[in-house]
């Protein structure tokens, strides 16, 4: 047993051992089944880094899974939740302060709103989303994309890791425990692909409510004119556009991907960032398409639903506008960008050096390592990448104390330093050289 004020009271092994006990195959708060060699568990988070509960630290490029753009504890942050929490953790029922003023925040920041909704994650914003879409359209079905992920509900389950490219629009659900009449309601698209986009809308066009898109897919950039399609074919069809800007939004730009890639959707869903680590989502929008969750039109058939115990919770509120105004400082995602190029480029050489046919690739501050001969522009190309090379040359990262997720898109933050890049770079060389000496 470990004594270390810094470490656990319980062992890692025993940590273990009493997760396996208590949480289904020890993964209560994530689907990764990490590397048993690799694995650990976190203590806590400091900048640029974590503490596991050994005592080890790790550069950390997963981030709160994209949330922390600012790091671990960034003291603005800590401060704002701290003066809240003595205020109250929680309060719900009628408005909370905190969560008007952020409000505001975030029609100003966000291009296609004119108002916000909030929820507490990623997916119940896209969930609403979908909703408040059919409630406008008085339609039904929801184009999605094949690779795209917009959270764990049953509408966005499906296509998002397929066995086998999808017969456009059938999709394949991702999960069981799907009730079987949803299957029609969900219709599968290939990103960057206009023409199978139109020619869906075209077949279905009098039943679809709203299109869905990451922006950037996982981390498959769009291809010019993709978004602007589909902007053009949205209206065209009177079918509401939504950005998933779960992953984007503040993190391409601070007007998100909208900003970024100058299309504006009809909805946009935001998470992560918008939490600034804490409980805490939204969907923005159109009056008009807002107003369909307006309470005071309850009990008519075109309302949307949107109440949850959490929505608008002032930590998630405070935490989010402290973060904000850090994004606001002036050059924050030139530089941030500008030392991930750079970033990108000195691993791309030390892959190269080593004669592996792998690519780093990413917009902004994403970046990912995959075993694929050129730059995927479509989900296609992530299944022919060789994903068990991939992970293997992540699980060797985390023996190193880098933090990713095998296989996963991860981030660099604006708190990661010269010093855990070059770590980064040393850990890499000395990863690869391991992985290409058991190919
Ligand atoms: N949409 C996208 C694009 C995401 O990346 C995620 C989370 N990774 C979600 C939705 C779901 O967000 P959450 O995990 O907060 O429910």
């Amino acid at each position: 047993m470990r004594t270390d004020s810094l470490t656990s009271q319980m062992s890692q092994d025993e940590l273990y051992a009493l997760s396996l006990e208590v949480m289904p195959g020890g993964a209560g708060v994530g689907a990764y089944a990490m590397p048993d060699d690799a694995r650990f568990i976190i203590n806590r988070g400091e900048g640029s880094k974590l503490l596991s509960t050994e005592g080890k630290w790790y550069i950390d490029y997963v981030g709160g899974a994209g949330a922390l753009i600012i790091g671990h504890a960034f003291p603005s942050v800590v401060e704002a939740a701290q003066a809240q929490v003595a205020k109250g953790l929680h309060l719900y029922g009628t408005l909370n302060e905190p969560a008007i003023q952020y409000a505001r925040v975030l029609v100003d920041a966000i291009p296609c709103a004119d108002q916000v909704v909030y929820a507490t994650t990623g997916s119940e914003a896209t969930f609403y989303a979908m909703r408040i879409a059919r409630a406008y359209t008085g339609r039904s079905k929801v184009v999605k994309c094949e690779g795209a992920y917009h959270g764990n509900h049953d509408y966005s389950s499906f296509s998002v890791s397929p066995k086998t490219l999808s017969e456009y629009p059938v999709g394949q659900p991702d999960t069981g425990g799907i009730p079987t009449g949803i299957r029609e309601q969900i219709l599968i698209a290939p990103y960057n692909d206009l023409d199978t986009v139109a020619r869906i809308f075209k077949e279905h066009q009098d039943d679809i409510a709203a299109l869905i898109v990451e922006p950037v897919q996982r981390n498959i950039p769009p291809q010019p004119g993709f978004l602007e399609g589909l902007r053009e074919l949205c209206t065209e069809h009177g079918i509401v556009l939504i950005f998933d800007e779960v992953v984007t939004g503040f993190r391409l730009a601070y007007g998100g991907a909208q900003e970024f890639f100058g299309v504006t959707p009809d909805l946009a869903t935001y998470g992560k960032i918008v939490g600034g680590g804490g409980p805490g989502s939204c969907v923005a929008g159109r009056r008009e398409i807002m107003g369909q969750s307006d309470p005071v039109i309850r009990g008519q058939d075109n309302y949307a639903y949107v109440n949850g115990t959490l929505h608008g919770n002032p930590i998630g509120c405070v935490a989010g506008m402290a973060t904000l105004q850090e994004l606001r400082t002036p050059g924050f995602y030139d530089r941030l960008h500008a030392r991930t190029e750079t970033f990108k480029g000195q691993v791309q050489a030390i892959l190269d050096n080593h004669g592996l046919e792998a690519r780093v690739w990413g917009t902004g501050s994403l970046w990912q390592t995959v075993f694929m001969d050129r730059i995927p522009t479509r989900h296609a190309d992530m299944m022919n990448a060789d994903m068990a090379l991939t992970k293997e040359l992540d699980r060797q990262l985390l023996l190193r104390g880098i933090y990713v997720l095998p296989g996963v898109r991860r981030f660099v933050s604006s708190v990661h330093t010269d010093e855990d890049f070059a770590t980064t770079y040393a850990a890499l060389d000395d990863a690869c050289t391991t992985v290409k000496a058991n190919l």
